[in-house]
């Protein structure tokens, strides 16, 4: 006979949050469920799932209790009446948040003596448990393999460190980059939009641009990371000269130049702080000033 799989808590069943309840379910875990509006629990009660009236009889159900919320500060209103119930649960926070809000998140649980391992979900609700689905986890390191196998059910696991703000920093800063191509899209779409050119048409030049230019990201990487940012290929200096024909560019045609100012205004300090030689890769160094 197989062993039975450790039961799982789902607190939170908004969209994220009943995606990962079914696939604890579809994974042969018994999952008890717990969502602040009741009626979310029907349908996955409906795939096995055991509805809890209230959050303590959830956090009671099971070892691990994996908590999807809005935010964390829902997180931790949710969590500041059950001070006396969490001492030897393991919480896995997948809100998202801040490192520092996982960092007080894991401190209250230590005191109330629980474990703490905080998420960071990269994926959509649809893509969970499948293939491109990934977790990342930070905390206690012996908490994580603990649970490691349980977590599986939800895709990918990436564990990035003890320190419990780590899986909030990696998932900010994936989304980070994402974020900064979504509205560099956006600003190219409203642009070619001004005149007859169709976003549709003008995607199929895009796309291939943009990959081409992310290939160019490993070697900033190599830059900063060794501080030498010295360039042949496309000086601050030559982005600084093309700079102004955008934002014309962009009023001229009727485009708002909110987004790219502070492209300009970071440009304009590189050089007056003498960065003009050096590759975009300086420019991380002066978001950090
Ligand atoms: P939803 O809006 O679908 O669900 C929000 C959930 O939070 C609901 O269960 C809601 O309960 C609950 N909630 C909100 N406020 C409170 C509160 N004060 N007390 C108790 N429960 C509360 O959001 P998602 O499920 O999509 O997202 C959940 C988390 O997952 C978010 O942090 C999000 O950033 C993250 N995430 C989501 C992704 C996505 O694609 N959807 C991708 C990656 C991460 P109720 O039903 O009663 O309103």
């Amino acid at each position: 006979m197989a062993t039975p799989k450790p039961a799982v808590s789902v607190l939170g069943l908004g969209m994220m949050g009943s995606a990962l309840a079914a696939a604890f379910l579809k994974a042969g875990h018994p999952v008890t469920v717990w969502n602040r509006s009741a009626a979310r629990t029907g349908p996955l009660a409906a795939q096995g799932a055991l509805p809890a009236d209230t959050p303590a009889a959830a956090v009671a159900a099971s070892p691990l209790v994996v908590i999807c919320l809005l935010t964390n500060d829902n997180v931790q209103e949710l969590l500041a009446p059950l001070a006396d119930d969490v001492a030897g649960r393991t919480l896995a926070n997948v809100t998202n948040g801040t490192p520092g809000q996982a960092r007080e998140l894991a401190a209250w649980a230590a005191k109330h003596g629980a474990e703490y391992l905080d998420g960071g979900i990269m994926a959509v609700p649809r893509m969970i448990a499948g293939p491109q689905a990934y977790v990342f986890y930070s905390g206690s390191r012996q908490t994580f393999d603990a649970h490691r196998e349980t977590l599986t059910a939800l895709g990918g696991t990436k564990y990035v460190g003890t320190d419990p703000g780590f899986a909030a920093l990696y998932d900010l800063a994936l989304l980070t980059g994402m974020y900064g191509m979504v509205l560099g899209v956006m600003q190219a779409y409203a642009l070619v939009g001004t005149e007859d050119v169709s976003a549709t048409e003008f995607s199929e030049l895009l796309v291939p641009w943009i990959g081409a230019m992310l290939g160019g990201a490993p070697e900033w990487a190599k830059a900063i990371d060794s501080g030498q940012h010295l360039t042949d290929v496309s000086s601050l200096a030559v982005n600084h000269a093309a700079i102004p024909n955008f934002l014309t560019a962009f009023r001229d045609q009727g485009v708002r130049t909110d987004l790219f100012e502070p492209f300009q205004a970071i440009l304009d300090r590189a050089m007056a702080e003498g960065y003009a030689a050096d590759g975009l890769s300086r420019i991380a160094d002066l978001l950090r000033k």
